[in-house]
């Protein structure tokens, strides 16, 4: 086996976390630095697809928690970049509950279900909290409601899987705000990525060409020691660094894609174990033409079924893309799974007959579904940390704690903002910021020598990974063999 020239830093993951820390990086003058991405993009959970003709986003698509006290960075970003946003607002999806039969249940009946169904989800939080503190579960009592009907359902669906997926108060709207931008925008969310690459890779015509950049690379092994971490990725290649910065998602981490020797410690595996990996679904359906409808407050509407999550959370994306006729069907977890491992000609056909019960039997079939895999995809394994309700904070604290000169960074890692795109990014800079420390005190330590090549040029830089490149060709992987509810 030969071995690979060294660089100072490598990032497992080409994410908005892993883009943030880079950059970082880049920006304290540390240079020779390689991003090893498994998937043949940047942006990881942030990805647009062309989709009847306009750019859908499969992964994230609002930038959530703007107009409070601070800027969202992401908002600024975003402004910087010029990206197109559109205001969207569901908190009158509420009001457009449709039965069985077509239905639209009454603002009374809908507003009453739902001041129970936060009453209900307040006293549950309460029994939550006291089942943990109890010596004897027994001792706690019994929820009094639990939802029956299909509007309770729905609605505690749209309660639980959205609105109050995290407990109250919500760090991202303290900070930055109760309101939500749906991204519609051709160049897609990723484009912020790019122009955050910009900075510091060498790109052109929209494209980042940098050497310093390796895509369809999947890392498997990461050897590391008191000296630095040896990469072994699935093609076979090595990689040394004196450091790595691994911003893999929470679901991957739980996965067996990478392996680490020495093994990690118990204390980081048993954090990651126990985080709750969400899945959330965006099912993309083209129509010839639109059937539903368009007013204000009309945006967002739901389907009240006895099966809980049955095709619930509905969005049409006329505000975004007037003129597009395509509806947006959100699943989460269960329901994102089922629908996973079933052909997209069955889900065409339930989504189909929910729309029917909803609009009646003359609307037109779907020309074009999409139905974007996250739970199956080994390079993410889900969609989002969702951290236990009363989680410690120090299982926070050991996810995000680097082993050695590992350095774990992502969405997951973020105390404040996990499950968000501002998340990934605020934790990015956090772990750039935290490794360049620790170089500071290994160097110290080391009498004053530089771990990190702060002064190497940019061109000298990428002529060294391209070395890097030609003399690390050996075979070791023969076949191809993953809110804030801290208190
Ligand atoms: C369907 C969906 C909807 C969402 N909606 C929103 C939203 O509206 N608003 C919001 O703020 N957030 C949303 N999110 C969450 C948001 O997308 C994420 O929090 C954020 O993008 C995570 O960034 P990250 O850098 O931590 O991870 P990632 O983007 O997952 O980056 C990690 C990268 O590591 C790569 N990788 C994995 N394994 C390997 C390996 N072995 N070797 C090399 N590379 C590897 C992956 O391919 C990936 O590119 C959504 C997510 C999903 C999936």
């Amino acid at each position: 086996m030969k071995s690979s020239n060294r660089c100072s830093v490598i990032i497992v993951g080409a994410g908005i976390s892993g883009i943030s820390a880079a950059k970082v990086l880049a920006q304290n003058g540390v240079e020779d630095i390689l991003i090893l991405e498994a998937s043949d993009s940047v942006g990881g959970r942030i990805k647009k697809h062309n989709f009847g003709n306009i750019s859908v986003e499969l992964g994230a698509g609002w930038i959530a928690g703007v107009g409070g006290k601070e800027p969202n960075p992401v908002w600024e970003l975003a402004a910087q970049s010029g990206l197109r946003t559109c205001f969207s607002d569901y908190s009158n999806a509420r009001y457009n509950i449709y039965d069985r039969s077509g239905e639209i249940f009454p603002s009374g009946v809908a507003g009453d279900t739902y001041k129970k169904a936060v009453e209900s989800a307040i006293e549950k939080l309460r029994t939550d909290q006291d089942s943990l503190l109890a010596a004897d579960v027994s001792d706690v009592p019994k929820l009094s409601t639990i939802p029956k009907t299909p509007i309770e359902l729905a609605i505690d669906f749209i309660l639980h899987d959205f609105e109050m997926a995290e407990v109250e108060p919500i760090s991202t709207y303290v900070d930055f705000g109760e309101r939500e931008f749906l991204v519609a925008d051709e160049r897609g969310y990723e484009y912020l990525l790019y122009k955050m690459a910009e900075e510091f890779l060498f790109t052109s015509d929209g494209k980042i060409l940098d050497n310093r950049l390796k895509l369809n690379t999947v890392v498997r092994e990461l050897q590391h020691s008191r000296d630095g971490v040896t990469v072994r990725t699935e093609d076979g290649c090595v990689y040394e660094a004196n450091y790595v910065i691994l911003s893999v998602s929470i679901g991957v981490l739980q996965s067996p894609l990478i392996s680490f020797i020495p093994h990690l410690p118990r204390w980081k595996t048993e954090a990651i174990k126990k985080c709750e990996v969400m899945v959330y679904t965006k099912i993309f359906l083209k129509f010839p033409k639109k059937f539903w409808p368009c007013g204000p407050e009309k945006e967002f509407f739901i389907y009240a079924h006895e099966q809980r999550g049955y095709y619930t959370f509905w969005q049409h994306m006329e505000n975004a893309y007037p003129g597009s006729n395509i509806l947006v069907v959100t699943l989460t977890n269960g329901e994102s799974k089922r629908v996973e491992s079933q052909s997209d000609q069955e889900t065409l056909r339930e989504a189909m007959e929910v729309l029917r019960n909803m609009f009646g039997p003359d609307i037109p079939e779907a020309s074009e579904i999409l139905v974007p895999r996250w739970w199956n995809n080994r390079f993410q394994c889900g969609s989002y940390s969702n951290y236990p309700i009363y989680a410690n904070p120090q299982m926070v604290e050991n996810i995000k704690a680097p082993v050695g000169r590992i350095f774990f960074t992502g969405e997951h890692t973020s105390e404040r903002f996990s499950g968000y795109v501002h998340g990934g990014y605020l934790a990015g800079i956090d772990t750039g910021e935290a490794l360049l420390e620790m170089e500071k005190l290994d160097r110290e330590k080391n009498n004053n020598k530089s771990i990190l090549s702060l002064t190497l040029s940019h061109t000298e830089a990428i002529g060294g990974l391209q070395t890097c490149d030609i003399h690390s060709h050996t075979h070791l992987f023969h076949g191809n063999t993953k809110r804030e509810a801290i208190s």
